[in-house]
Parts: C-alpha cells; structure tokens; sequence
C-alpha cells in the first residue's frame, strides 16, 4: 500500500471535510483490509481521535463505535449479554485475538466483504447504521445500496430484545475465511434467518421467514421445510474455497440446526 500522507482527524468534522478532498483520501479503521488491498491513496485519514472506540446501551438498545475492536465486541459483557452471547460468536473466528485487536467493527461493515461473519452475524437482528454527516440506515438497506457511500459510519445501533441467536461459520481449517457463515434468531418471537460467504455478502431468507413466521408451533418438519425454503431462494456460487453445491448442503443444515436451537 502506497500513501503520500497520515492524516490524524481532531473531530468528525475534520475527518469528512479531509475525506471530501480527494476521492484517492480514504478512512482508516484497523487498516488490516486497506493494506491486503495494496492500493495507493493520497491520504489515510486516522479516525482514532474521534472518540468512536466505545460501547454503550440504552433501555432500547446497544451502540457500538465503528472503531470498536472485533475483540473488545466479543468481549463486551454488554454484547454478550444480547441473543444468547450469537453476536460475540460471529467474530470470535476470525483469524486470531492479535489481529481482532485491531480490525474494527466499522472497517468490517463498510466494506461490505462476501465472506463477512461481521454482517452474516448482524444481519437477523434489528440493526441500524449511524453516519454523519447525520443519517441513519438499516444494515441491510446498506448491503442493498448501490455505490460507494463517501460518508463516516459512526456507530452501529443494536436494538434489544428478548430471545436468542445462532451463529455458524464452515471453514475448511481454524484461520480459512468462511466457506458460508449462517445466523438464525428468535427475537421477540419472530425468527430470522441470514445466509452469507455464498460466496456473496449476507442476505435474509424471507421467503423461509415468512413460511417459519406462519407455523404456530414449528416442529421438527417445519424447520426442515424453512431450511429447504431458505437454500432455494438464495443464490450459491462456486469459488476456489468450495462449489456451490456444497454451499447449498451445509447451508441448509446449518440453517435447520439454527432454526431448532433458536427455538428452544
Ligand atoms: C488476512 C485476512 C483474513 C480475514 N478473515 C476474515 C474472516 O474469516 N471473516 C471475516 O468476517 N472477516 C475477515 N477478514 C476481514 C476483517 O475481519 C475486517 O473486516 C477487515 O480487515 C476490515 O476491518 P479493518 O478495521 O481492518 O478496516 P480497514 O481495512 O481499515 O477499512 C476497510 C474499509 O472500511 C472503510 N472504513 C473503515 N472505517 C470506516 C468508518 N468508520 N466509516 C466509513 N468507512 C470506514 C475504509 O475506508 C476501507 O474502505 C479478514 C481480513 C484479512 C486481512
């Protein structure tokens, strides 16, 4: 990676103002993306002094700062305390505790990565993104928006609920990136179900949430049938980590296992 010039930002404001100058300056979050890309950028403009490292809660819910580490999110009794501690799973397998130590929460999410276990784990739940300048986004409206947002993700706000939550990442060894990575929850009695690293970023099942949603009291047939649903509307591709096909057959294991561990 070639940079001409470090940029510490002393404020939100200052970070955007730097950021507007040149379409080559660039935010950094933990960086551990931004190098691997090996591009070159006018500016890398350093976000740590604007306070975004912070977790906190509300009666509604939990807002974490986009430069939170993947580690001090796993970590947080906060986050851990939310879904049956799915959202602390879903980072806990990405490569190892020195690099979670620097990858960030908002690096993860803007980027918008196929393999994402960041977005797959967050995306059944009731997640919204906060930018600034001011302007407030559903997760999943983010993953459907067309084009490069040139804005500061400020936080990720996390509503609260009552229920619990699954998290599933195939792999072929401990450090691979996910072969397909499955969230399912049950929150506040409504089940919900996302696929990713098909090899394409995460996505809802809706057609299976809405079959599983209409079943008074699922039994183990249903949950056969939502995971049958969930594999048939969403698309798998091969890559050089695995065929499609395989994809589709651990998905849908992985869902219906999601889906009957959730409802207990
Ligand atoms: C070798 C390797 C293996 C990996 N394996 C996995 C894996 O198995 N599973 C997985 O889920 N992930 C994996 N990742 C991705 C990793 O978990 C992070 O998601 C990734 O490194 C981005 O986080 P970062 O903090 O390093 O972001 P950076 O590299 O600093 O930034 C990434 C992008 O986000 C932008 N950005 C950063 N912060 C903000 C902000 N606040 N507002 C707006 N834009 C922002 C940057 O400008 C850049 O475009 C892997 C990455 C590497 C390098």
């Amino acid at each position: 990676m070639k940079v001409n010039e470090y940029y510490r930002a002393s404020s939100l404001e200052d970070a955007y103002s730097k950021l507007q100058q040149s379409p080559k300056n660039v935010l950094l979050g933990g960086g551990l993306w931004l190098k691997k890309t090996a591009q070159s950028y006018d500016a890398l403009i350093d976000l740590s002094c604007c306070e975004l490292d912070k977790i906190s809660e509300t009666k509604e819910e939990v807002i974490v700062g986009s430069m939170v580490t993947q580690r001090d999110f796993e970590n947080s009794p906060v986050v851990k305390s939310l879904f049956s501690d799915a959202l602390a799973y879903s980072v806990r397998e990405i490569m190892g505790v020195n690099f979670r130590n620097l990858a960030t929460i908002g690096g993860s999410i803007m980027g918008r990565y196929p393999f994402s276990d960041v977005i797959a784990g967050l995306l059944p739940y009731d997640v919204s993104l906060e930018f600034y300048p001011k302007e407030t986004m559903s997760l999943e409206d983010y993953l459907n928006f067309k084009g490069k947002k040139n804005s500061i993700l400020v936080a990720v706000h996390i509503k609260k609920g009552s229920g619990k939550g699954y998290y599933k990442k195939a792999k072929t060894t401990a450090l691979d990136f996910p072969i397909v990575n499955i969230a399912v929850s049950k929150v506040n009695n409504e089940y919900r179900i996302a696929v990713g690293a098909r090899p394409m970023v995460g996505a809802l099942a809706k057609e299976a949430m809405k079959y599983i949603n209409s079943v008074s009291s699922p039994k183990k047939e249903d949950f056969e049938k939502a995971a049958e649903l969930a594999v048939k509307e969403l698309q798998f591709l091969d890559n050089k980590d695995s065929s499609a096909e395989y994809r589709y057959d651990l998905a849908k294991v992985y869902v219906r296992r999601g889906l009957e561990e959730v409802s207990k």
